[in-house]
């Protein structure tokens, strides 16, 4: 008898998700299981706040699949070997799964796809996350872009990407084990993901609604409010203005094929430029994808090989900590910091201060911000953090140049002008006035408890400029 072994990964939905909806279509016993790696050799470990959505996902993803007639089974350890054990268990011919885009990743997923095929199963992937797949996407000469705009200029000139596929009202029952009883699942709780002593998250729980239902709503709020005015309203850190989908589409939790199309049909009419400026923010993301699936190494290794040799400072631990827990007396930065801290995401334009003033007001190595953002994002991923910090440090594709520097209190009299966002994470300077709010250090010690500043600006910029020109002049 035939049975049918679903792996989920990052994937973790039952709308627009390609496997799922295969093994729907073939009917045979079915068994859903989600297998966390943390042993396979190059896999990253995952971050705290990463974690914390996962532990929430799952449980919720469970619930969605049992309604569905299915169930959702855990299992820990290396993930092709479990898939092997649970194809035998389960005596499953038809293995399914989305493709991922990591290197590591796809060595697991081709060994098991060789593994099936000699063993007589069938192996079928699907495109699922992704929808322009890195090498579909070629110059003239069959090559990577480099480029972003090229890139997504190839994308758009291409056929549209496919429509979503509905989530199937009724999966098959699981497929039982030989010996009749249903796979075994490892209790979620056991996986301890969720902060214990001290348990950080109350902000992160009050801020997000992990799981597919979550994402949905966050879409429809999303599509009826902001998306018309994104093109301006993304900018300020102040409002609503994006749509924090980033952790949703993180984990699968939603199809960018599902947000494309969701944006077509409500804009069908006279969609604005900003529904344009919005896709193209999904092209970074799949164009960070593409970087990451060219250079397995983006994380550890400057993009640009001559900044091997630019001389990073490293900062004093009080420094880095000063700029971890948002300390560094500069509003704008700190707000971002804060804001990361208590909710694990930070507005984009906040993202992109807080790591000019670390890589280049402290000369501190891109890396250090990376990991620390890998660790307390809810979006942190594979693609998109290493290619953005390296985008902000000058050494990655397409990037900032490094003499770009952020000036933080610039960008908050232009960004928050009224100093909404400041005051909301900085409570010490609940009683400055919209001018001093952004350089508390003129307003003759009316900031009580805000720190001083750990760094003169202007300084730290001539370092950094003169430590650039020392790299460009070899
Ligand atoms: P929206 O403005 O609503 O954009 C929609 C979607 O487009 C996002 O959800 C995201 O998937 C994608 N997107 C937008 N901007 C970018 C970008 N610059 N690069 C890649 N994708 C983008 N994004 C992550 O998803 N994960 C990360 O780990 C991450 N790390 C970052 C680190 C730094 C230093 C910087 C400067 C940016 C980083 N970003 C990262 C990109 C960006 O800040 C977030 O994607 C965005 O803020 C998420 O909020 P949103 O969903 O409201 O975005």
């Amino acid at each position: 008898m035939s049975a049918t072994l679903v792996w989920l990964r990052d994937d973790l939905r039952l709308d627009d998700n390609p496997a799922l909806a295969e093994a729907a279509a073939l009917g045979t016993p079915l068994t859903v299981v989600y297998v966390l790696d943390e042993e396979s050799p190059g896999i990253r470990p995952l971050g705290g706040a990463v974690k914390w959505w996962l532990h929430h996902s799952l449980a919720r993803l469970a619930v969605a699949l049992q309604a569905a007639g299915s169930r959702l089974v855990l299992r820990r350890g290396p993930a092709g070997q479990i898939m092997r054990e649970l194809a035998a268990e389960t005596s499953a011919d038809t293995l399914l799964w989305n493709r991922r885009y990591g290197e590591p990743e796809r060595s697991i997923d081709a060994g098991l796809k060789s593994w099936a095929t000699t063993e007589g199963l069938s192996a079928t992937s699907f495109q699922a996350n992704l929808m322009f797949e890195p090498w579909t996407v070629r110059t003239g000469s069959g090559g990577p872009y480099k480029v972003f705009t090229p890139f997504w200029r190839a994308c758009m000139a291409g056929t549209e990407p496919r429509q979503p596929l509905a989530a199937p009202d009724r999966l098959p029952a699981p497929a039982p084990t030989r010996d009749g009883a249903l796979p075994a699942s490892e209790p979620i709780e056991s996986w301890a993901l969720l902060p214990r002593t001290p348990d950080w998250s109350a902000g992160l729980a009050g801020t997000w609604v992990p799981g597919e239902a979550g994402a949905h709503h966050r879409l429809a709020d999303f599509v009826d409010g902001p998306a018309a005015e994104y093109g301006t309203g993304r900018d300020i850190p102040g409002v609503e203005g994006t749509s924090r989908l980033s952790p949703h589409l993180r984990f699968g939790e939603i199809s960018p094929f599902r947000i494309w199309h969701t944006l077509r049909e409500h804009f069908a009419t006279g969609a604005p430029a900003d529904v344009g400026v919005f896709r193209s923010e999904l092209g970074w993301r799949e164009f960070c994808w593409q970087l990451l699936y060219e250079n397995p190494d983006l994380a550890t290794q400057n993009y640009r090989p001559e900044f091997d040799r630019f001389e990073w400072q490293t900062p004093s631990g009080a420094e880095l900590e000063a700029w971890q827990q948002g300390r560094t007396g500069y509003p704008l930065v700190d707000a971002g910091m804060r804001q990361l801290w208590q909710t694990g995401w930070m507005h984009n334009r906040v993202r992109m201060a807080a790591a000019s003033f670390l890589v280049k007001n402290l000369l501190a190595d891109w890396r250090l911000g990376e990991a620390w953002f890998w660790d307390t994002l809810v979006d942190a991923d594979a693609a998109s953090n290493p290619a953005n910090w390296q985008w902000v440090a000058g050494s990655g594709a397409d990037a900032s140049p490094y003499f770009r520097i952020f000036n933080p209190v610039t960008q908050s009299k232009k960004f928050d002008a009224a100093g909404r966002y400041l005051r909301g994470y900085i409570p010490e300077l609940s009683a400055l006035d919209d001018k001093a709010v952004h350089e508390p250090w003129k307003a003759d010690g009316a900031a009580l408890g805000y720190p001083p500043r750990i760094v003169d600006l202007a300084e730290s910029r001539a370092l950094a400029l003169a430590t650039y020109q020392r790299l460009k002049d070899g």
